[in-house]
């Protein structure tokens, strides 16, 4: 697991708010994503989760460029894209795809399954005779678990899990190297989310794909990553492989997350101690000077509320931004 496949260098999305009818005035910045840099290898899957609000959305959009970053670099398969538009970015996008959240929302009622799953193909000029066309989608109707009988039937015909099966048809029609999955499951039953990770793994192994898959669910995020950044107001406040991650958190907001996950062993939930965060995540036009999460954090110290936590090392490609693991600093304390 060494190609680099998509990274991503103190990435910047800012979004600029309004003031006023007649003459209107920039108010303020909304800080979605604040200096984010992490790499995503091939074949692997990054799990990238955080409450509702704290950018992960905003930074996979950015990282497919469907945002033009404020600053910072991207990089998809060794080819820097930050800056990139109209036909060269294209060209580019082919190695990219995404699987929205809704399967209700993302298709086209008005199109054919075959249309829905033929549109990246067309769109990325491969010619193909109509015969072609059909034995390709049919063929990819079958990868997903689904009878190629229904190629001629529209999406409100079929039930979400299914509709899901037509996205993710889509996205690897294209043989892209990196889906973007963006809480691919949360919209489905819990029976058939388990379905769908399952083929999402499957796939990944059929065609040597890497996903960045955001969610919010961390369980879910537990079963289908390799390794796992948790995201905070904009900012990657702890990273690690997932055995790491759940075994040993160390960044109090990962701390707290995991605390509030129900545990399978009845023994282990009756003394599960939940940390319980107070406040509301702050408003990224306004973010806390310091530590992003001082707020709200039940460890606060002074140099808190001042100063910038840097990336501390906690283990082999275990990183956490929090001052507790400065050696130095807890020495003096
Ligand atoms: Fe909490 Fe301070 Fe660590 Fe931030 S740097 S998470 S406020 S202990």
């Amino acid at each position: 697991m060494t190609e680099l496949m998509l990274a991503a260098r103190d990435l910047k999305m800012y979004f600029p708010t309004y003031k006023g009818v007649l003459f209107r005035k920039q108010d303020s910045l909304i800080q979605a994503v604040n200096g984010v840099t992490l790499d995503l290898f091939k074949g692997e899957t990054l799990g990238l989760v955080g409450e509702s609000g704290c950018g992960k959305t905003t930074l996979g959009r950015t990282l497919i460029r469907l945002y033009s970053p404020t600053d910072g670099h991207i990089e998809l398969c060794g080819q820097d894209i930050t800056r990139l538009d109209g036909a060269a970015l294209r060209k580019h996008r082919s190695n990219i795809q995404m699987i929205f959240q809704d399967p209700y929302a993302s298709l086209d009622p008005r199109m054919t399954v075959f249309d829905i799953i033929a549109e990246p193909i067309r769109a990325c000029e491969k010619v193909l005779a109509r015969k072609e066309l059909e034995k390709t989608v049919a063929d990819l109707m079958e990868t997903v678990g689904l009878s190629s009988r229904y190629i001629r039937k529209y999406p409100h015909e079929f039930s979400g899990g299914q509709r899901q099966r037509i996205a993710i048809a889509r996205a690897v029609a294209i043989r892209p190297k990196v889906i973007l999955c963006d809480e691919p499951v949360s919209a489905l039953d819990v029976s058939i989310q388990a379905q769908i990770l399952n083929l999402l793994k499957d796939l990944q192994k059929e065609f040597h794909l890497s996903y960045l898959f955001i969610a919010h669910d961390i369980s879910v995020v537990r079963y289908i990553s390799d390794r796992i950044a948790v995201m905070y107001l904009g900012k990657i406040v702890e990273l690690a492989n997932t055995e790491d991650l759940f075994g040993s958190p160390q960044h109090p907001y990962t701390k707290a997350l995991l605390s509030a996950v129900p545990l399978a062993d009845p023994r282990k939930e009756r003394v599960r101690e939940q940390i319980l965060l107070h406040g509301d995540l702050p408003s990224p036009a306004h973010p806390p000077s310091g530590c992003p999460f001082h707020t709200r954090c039940p460890w606060k110290m002074d140099v808190c509320t001042r100063v910038v936590p840097p990336n501390f090392k906690a283990g082999e490609g275990h990183h956490a931004a929090c001052h507790l693991l400065d050696e130095k600093l807890m020495t003096k304390q």
